[in-house]
């Protein structure tokens, strides 16, 4: 969301002070923005994906890959045309957390049409040609959640080594210059999560025990130049131990944001969408290496988790409450703790911590239960970065202190209100998809989830769950081949019982429309991703749906082929039949000629791994395993698909001028 706010940057210690102080500003801000655009109503329904793309550099002679530090090069090139000319830019671009990430979305959101299916991956494309256009010789820009040897010595050019107790990080192996460098955003929400924790950031990540590992695998941290003291102590055998926010923040996602109408609509597609989030979180894995070794996770949402974990002993349940507000039982990474609508209350069955002053004082405004809880969920966290300059603001028309912490919680789905003074509505962001290889996989995922959204509000679905369950989803989800191998909790029946007036319904008709079999009213069962999407006999899948949505819509011919393409990928890859990324590198690493079998990852395979996906991404090598054999890009450049869509919604418009001069 537009630039990131420039300025003198406080420290913990400052902005410690101030937290009491930001959180009631926020909801101040919160309320008086609530006021306002509550009854916003009538905005169209638009969208548009986020990309973060990494950029490395492979050395052909060594053997070697490794990520280039030169986002803050790029980045204000890459940006100029906006800075010319918003209006007629093809992408946006904004930093990310690391130097070697950059951040791409279409220059405009995409809107109701079908034929702007044809621009997702077209746009992608040229987002990637764009960044690798002003890369040097042996430099690529690359799409995957995790590089696999971050973190690894030498892993960055230029090269640099981590400075323990000097460094924001105080990583064993991430230095400070990885870290994004011109904006001071990074570096201090890094020291300022570090020093509000009181701790080192810790996470274990259990290591594939492939025939070969050493048991138990113990790791010699004196490649790092630890001495085995303090560091050694916090990592556990048979483990892969990760110790900064880079190597959580340094991961890539695909994110979608969604336009409703209404305040309403936002809110109901904010549940429903949040049980879809393990799902596609399994079904995108693409991180099963970390630091260099094979590990029995195949995605990044719970390194992300730990490595932004800014609670303090107390929070965690290690101490008895003394200085701290509240026992959190989650990172503020974390997946959603509560639906929001009304009607989804019943489904609240975890513990919702919240900041009582912030609820009272919402309830007291005229904001509902529901509502008011979600926000004063968010608010039991401090705000951790504060800018000297932002700190006293007109809470009538400035939003910054709400927005902080609002965009602090990394949650998986995020509520975005509109922004004062903007045409902008009440959004949604899907935020737990890992990205995919090729921007073909991306586009196919993007659209998958637009489609999918605009079904169930069509239909008006109910996919809802305890929130417990998807909480357990959340984690088999990142299991080593989760995709193939586990089961997750899903919705039995997703009618919502309105039986319309129609004679002859199909199957798929009779169980988006019909609740025929009192059995489902037992709401949720454990299910295989094939069943969740592709169906069964009991269970009526979501692409059914999707296509039975579809047949009922105006599609022309080539955009119907360009979605049948996505839809077939999503499918195949729910049966098995095809691989996730993650088991394709797995897979890779196995058969690798090198390759010892001792989960080992070394600078050659990653070397190999990555120069086959940089192939496999521009068109100059096949991953059958991957990728359905019918994956033919769309051919539109992306004036061509602004063009096609705007001659399709010219002629829409002069048939509804016909019409009306008929009448
Ligand atoms: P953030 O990083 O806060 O999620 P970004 O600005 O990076 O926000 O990305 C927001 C996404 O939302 C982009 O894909 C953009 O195209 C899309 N978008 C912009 N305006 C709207 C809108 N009015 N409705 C829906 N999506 C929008
Ligand atoms: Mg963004
Ligand atoms: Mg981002
Ligand atoms: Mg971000
Ligand atoms: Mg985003």
């Amino acid at each position: 969301m537009g630039l990131l706010t420039q300025g003198r940057p406080l420290t913990w210690a400052e902005t410690k002070k101030y937290t009491q102080y930001t959180r009631e500003h926020g909801v101040e801000q919160f309320i008086n923005l609530y006021k306002k655009l509550k009854d916003r109503r009538n905005d169209c329904l638009k969208w548009g994906d986020e990309v973060e793309f990494i950029m490395v550099r492979f050395d052909h002679e060594k053997k070697k890959v490794q990520l280039v530090l030169k986002a803050h090069k790029l980045l204000p090139i890459l940006m100029e045309p906006e800075n010319q000319n918003c209006d007629n830019c093809t992408s946006l671009w904004r930093p990310e957390y690391t130097d070697y990430m950059i951040e791409g979305t279409p220059g405009k959101p995409y809107g109701y049409l079908p034929a702007h299916f044809n621009m997702v991956e077209a746009n992608m494309r040229l987002r990637r040609k764009q960044a690798q256009e002003l890369l040097d010789k042996d430099e690529y820009v690359i799409s995957t959640s995790n590089f696999p040897r971050n973190g690894c010595p030498d892993c960055t050019w230029p090269t640099y080594k981590s400075t323990l107790d000097t460094s924001v990080s105080n990583s064993l192996c991430f230095p400070d210059q990885v870290i994004f460098p011109d904006h001071p955003r990074f570096k201090t929400l890094t020291q300022n999560i570090r020093s509000r924790r009181d701790a080192k950031i810790a996470l274990n990540v259990p290591i594939f025990i492939d025939t070969n590992t050493p048991r138990p695998f113990i790791e010699d941290f004196s490649i790092y130049g630890d001495d085995y003291g303090a560091y050694g102590t916090a990592a556990l055998k048979d483990h892969i131990y990760l110790d900064a926010m880079g190597l959580g923040m340094g991961c890539c996602c695909l994110q979608v944001t969604f336009q409703a109408q209404s305040i309403d609509e936002a809110r109901f597609l904010y549940d429903q969408l949040t049980p879809l989030t393990p799902i596609m979180l399994a079904m995108s894995a693409s991180s099963p290496i970390w630091r260099g070794y094979l590990a029995e996770i195949d995605c990044r949402w719970n390194v992300l988790c730990a490595m932004s974990d800014d609670r303090t002993a107390e929070e965690r349940g290690f101490e008895p409450l003394k200085n701290d507000r509240f026992r959190i039982p989650k990172s503020r990474y974390s997946s959603v703790d509560c639906y929001i609508s009304p009607e989804s209350a019943k489904y609240n069955d975890i513990e919702i911590v919240q900041d009582m002053n912030v609820f009272n004082k919402l309830i007291e405004n005229g904001i509902d239960h529901l509502l008011a809880q979600h926000i004063a969920h968010l608010f039991i966290r401090d705000t951790v970065i504060l800018f000297e300059e932002k700190l006293h603001l007109d809470d009538t028309k400035d939003t910054d202190h709400f927005e902080n912490i609002n965009s602090t919680n990394w949650q998986s789905m995020r509520f975005k209100p509109p922004p004062v003074n903007s045409n902008i509505g009440w959004r949604v962001e899907f935020r737990p998809t890992e990205l995919q290889m090729t921007d073909f996989e991306n586009a196919a995922f993007v659209t998958f989830i637009v489609l999918l959204t605009r079904a169930i509000m069509t239909y008006n679905l109910n996919l809802l769950i305890p929130i417990s369950n998807v909480d357990e989803n959340m984690q088999v989800a990142q299991q080593r081949d989760a995709f193939r191998h586990q089961k997750f909790h899903f919705r039995k029946s997703l009618s919502t019982k309105q039986t319309p007036n129609t004679p002859c319904m199909n199957s798929v008709q009779k169980n988006i429309f019909q609740e025929d079999n009192p059995e489902n009213r037992c709401e949720h069962r454990l299910m295989t991703i094939n069943e969740i999407i592709n169906g069964s006999n009991e269970f009526v899948g979501l692409l059914n749906i999707v296509q039975e949505y579809l047949t009922n819509i105006e599609v022309d011919a080539d955009t119907r082929c360009t979605i049948n393409q996505y839809l077939n990928l999503i499918s195949q890859r729910a049966a098995g039949t095809l691989m996730t990324n993650a088991s394709w590198m797995r897979h890779f690493v196995a058969n690798h000629p090198s390759y010892k079998h001792d989960s080992v990852v070394t600078d050659e395979i990653a070397y190999d791994l990555l120069w086959k996906m940089k192939k496999i991404a521009n068109d100059e090598d096949h991953c059958p395993e991957v990728l359905p054999k019918m994956s033919s890009k769309t051919t539109l450049d992306v004036s061509a698909a602004i063009q096609k869509a705007n001659n399709e919604l010219e002629v829409k418009r002069s048939l509804i001028q016909q019409n009306q001069s008929l009448k």
